[in-house]
């Protein structure tokens, strides 16, 4: 037994489930990955073994493992005894850059993780419109409070109409009727879309979406879907929330809002906005933010929200995804590594493909062109389970966390040299894949 499996069976007997965090637990292996070391775009087990990382801490190290500025930016607060809880002029300084940063934000506040941030930005738009309906799209993904977790995993045999979608709990324990509060609306259906204002517009509060939806690997927006989701919100006094806990700093430095060239009126950013550290956000039009206690009537607080040490990682990775040829550094490596896998797959027969922006990918068998949940469904998980195994025995490191379809991600500490590599380890697991 390596020492990968011997921990994680140590683990069960007091960790619940062997892992901090549910969706840890690769499916494809069956356990947990235990990494004991990383660097760069590389992670390295407790075995030893090396693997490049294309999970990339599910979208958290966009700037690699170990980041030299960030690093170095958490260490001079150690230095001066991480004054916890308080203030300092370095939350100034962050708020200050991404209001810079990303188009939306007027005014921001921090918190730990996206589901905090994503409940907190659902209270406000509450407070401050007074209506209590929440329109979200099937499949979108906005964390684990009870609020959001609905229509994310749906089984096929369980989606109902695609007209009128069921909202389905991603979870036990889920206190019934929060449910009544939702409307789920398939993503890319501007129809549907229109349908559902029609019939609820007056009682919505707010408009949730992931904006570029990685959580289904990697889809984008329709032009027309996107044009009917502000014009719709905007005539029925509806607020328009983008989460961006996965897709800021992807693909431009102001995230999907500035690519898409759309600016929704609150937004939530996490994962690489703390360059590895736990940092999450929410922020948006100063009118609505001004609604949050202590100047408005709307509470958001926490002991950790805005923690020293994730403000300061913060203020160096958001420098990092500023600096000139980032983004074009980004896009040369996935340009090389998603067309050098796109050719695998064809060469070797096997029926995958990829879609990706900026940093982030999907892969999907036997599917072709993936807009909606309903397409999501129908990708080959059999093949999914085989390619990310042989992947991870091959030395590059894919995660399944169990959903329709995955999300995946490169840093940009890779290199052209390491996409060279990732793909020749590639090229030997695909050729082991059986494909049918
Ligand atoms: N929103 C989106 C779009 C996400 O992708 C995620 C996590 O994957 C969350 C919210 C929840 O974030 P966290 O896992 O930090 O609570």
């Amino acid at each position: 037994m390596t020492r990968v499996v011997e921990q994680f069976q140590l683990a069960r007997r007091q960790l619940a489930g062997g892992v901090s965090s549910s969706t840890r637990v690769n499916r494809a292996l069956g356990h947990a990955m235990l990494f004991e070391r990383a660097e760069g775009c590389r992670v390295w087990d407790l075995d030893g073994r090396e693997y490049i990382d294309l999970c990339t801490s599910h979208g958290a190290t966009l700037l690699g493992h170990g980041d030299p500025r960030v690093r170095q930016a958490v260490e001079a607060v150690l230095a001066r005894g991480w004054a916890c809880s308080y203030e300092n002029d370095s939350h100034t300084e962050l708020a200050q850059l991404l209001c810079r940063t990303v188009p939306s934000c007027e005014r921001v506040r921090f918190t730990s993780s996206g589901t905090e941030a994503t409940l907190h930005v659902i209270r406000l738009a509450r407070a401050f419109t007074g209506r209590a309906k929440l329109l979200k799209f099937e499949g979108n993904f906005h964390g684990y409070h009870d609020q959001v977790m609905f229509s994310i995993g749906t089984p096929a045999d369980q989606l109902g109409d695609e007209d009128s979608p069921a909202v389905f709990p991603g979870s036990a324990g889920i206190t019934r009727d929060i449910e009544r509060q939702l409307v789920i609306v398939p993503y890319n259906r501007p129809d549907l879309l229109e349908r559902a204002f029609d019939q609820h517009g007056g009682e919505l509060a707010a408009a949730i979406c992931e904006p570029i939806w990685y959580n289904a690997g990697c889809v984008l927006p329709t032009p027309e879907f996107m044009v009917a989701l502000v014009r719709l919100t905007r005539e029925h006094g509806t607020l328009l929330i983008f989460d961006e806990v996965l897709s800021a700093f992807r693909m431009a430095p102001g995230g999907a809002q500035e690519y898409l060239g759309v600016t929704p009126d609150l937004c939530t950013l996490g994962k690489a906005v703390g360059g590895g550290l736990p940092l999450s956000v929410f922020g948006g039009r100063a009118d609505v933010m001004q609604r949050l206690m202590p100047e408005g009537d709307c509470q958001h607080s926490g002991t950790y929200n805005g923690h020293p040490l994730v403000v300061a990682a913060g203020l160096a990775a958001v420098a990092a995804y500023r600096e000139p040829g980032f983004y074009e550094h980004i896009s040369r490596v996935g340009g090389r590594l998603f067309a050098g896998l796109n050719e695998i797959f064809t060469r070797h027969g096997v029926p995958g493909r990829v879609q990706w922006l900026g940093a982030r990918f999907g892969v999907y068998f036997g599917v072709d062109q993936v807009r909606t949940y309903r397409d999501v469904v129908k990708h080959r998980r059999d093949l999914m389970l085989e390619f990310v195994a042989a992947a991870i025995a091959a030395g590059v490191y894919f995660h399944d966390y169990g959903g329709a379809a995955c999300h995946h991600g490169f840093c940009s500490a890779m290199t052209l040299t390491d996409v060279d590599e990732a793909l020749s380890r590639l090229d030997g697991a695909v050729a082991s894949m059986k494909g049918d």
